[in-house]
């Protein structure tokens, strides 16, 4: 396969001519495209993948290093596989699945569904929705929205940067991390959470420990919370070793408010805070006390609360840092 700017604007690839993408992709990615590509075919939704970073452009050969060359998949399979074939000294001849390792891996769907259903979770088309348009199965389209919702989990966990600043106050809050029953991605289970909300923005992060200490605390406090923050939290009574040595160390740096249960009563109502953030968590499947999938859900929703395209182009990027496809085994 050889891939070129001048095949790409004008719409061929591989021989064949699938569509005038540098036209198309201006306008919106809207349920029209989507279905578009769908309808274009497994090449054209495997090119499609690979520029948006779901699919690997190139693959290593593993016996002799070479780059291997995109070929159609012999038998019953749709598709190409990625594939090396080397005569005599080193002679072998090895193929690889394009999906290995990626978004799609393991699914017996085509790209265009799944490109499809992905899309129409970014969308919030109802489980129903998805099920009748592209003729699939319950189980079959939970499985996917679970999958999407673990993006946004690996999204939240993913972010390292500091929160906070002179005259802000970040919010401290603990949860255990949830159960991942689909474990696509990283495994965390039993652990704790500490996550930090910047009040009144969609800012924020969170850390997993390995254990639930003062020290850990103020080490996370230290690394994610920018100088002169006003920390507000009401977990702090679990940590009585805080209003000690380490609760002063803490002062120098930060301010430190503790909230009691009669304030928190107030804050309720404030937006922007984790008991407004867990309030808008009832009627789904969120468990009280855990960071979990659908937690993830609504702060990668809060962020990324862009018009359709950019929301559905910002959600491939966050698929391709939680399932980044391998260019070798
Ligand atoms: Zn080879």
């Amino acid at each position: 396969m050889s891939m070129n700017v001048q095949e790409w604007m004008s719409g061929e690839w591989d021989g064949q001519k699938y569509y005038s993408p540098a036209e198309w992709m201006k306008g919106e990615w809207n349920i029209f495209f989507f279905y578009e590509l769908m309808k274009l075919g497994e090449n054209a939704c495997l090119k499609f993948c690979m520029d948006n970073g779901l699919l690997a452009k190139w693959y290593e050969c593993p016996v002799c290093g070479e780059r291997m060359k995109l070929v159609d998949s012999d038998g019953t399979k749709v598709g190409k596989v990625w594939s090396c074939r080397k005569r005599g000294v080193n002679a072998h001849q090895i193929k690889r699945a394009v999906r290995k390792g990626s978004w799609f891996q393991d699914s017996h769907l085509s790209l265009g569904v799944i490109l499809c259903l992905t899309y129409m979770w970014v969308n919030r088309m109802t489980k129903e929705s998805i099920m009748n348009d592209l003729d699939l199965a319950s189980q079959t389209v939970t499985d996917w929205m679970n999958f999407c919702r673990e993006v946004c989990e690996d999204e939240c966990l993913a972010f390292d940067g500091r929160i906070g600043g002179v005259g802000k106050i970040v919010e401290i809050d603990e949860s255990k991390f949830g159960k991942r029953k689909y474990n696509r991605g990283r495994r965390v289970e039993g652990k704790w959470v500490f996550g930090g909300l910047l009040r009144y923005s969609n800012e924020c992060f969170f850390e997993v420990v390995d254990e639930r200490s003062a020290d850990v605390l103020l080490e996370v406090i230290k690394r994610r919370i920018l100088p002169g923050t006003t920390i507000m939290s009401d977990c702090w009574s679990s940590y009585s070793c805080l209003s000690d040595e380490g609760f002063k160390h803490l002062t120098v740096n930060h301010s430190v408010t503790f909230v009691d249960p009669d304030t928190e009563a107030h804050t309720n109502a404030i937006e922007g805070t984790w008991s407004a953030l867990k309030r808008s968590l009832h009627g789904t499947n969120h468990v009280a006390g855990e960071f979990d999938a659908y937690m993830a859900e609504y702060i990668w929703r809060r962020q990324n609360n862009y018009r359709i395209t950019e929301k559905v182009q910002r959600f491939f990027g966050a698929i391709s840092r939680a399932f980044p496809p391998p260019n070798k085994d």
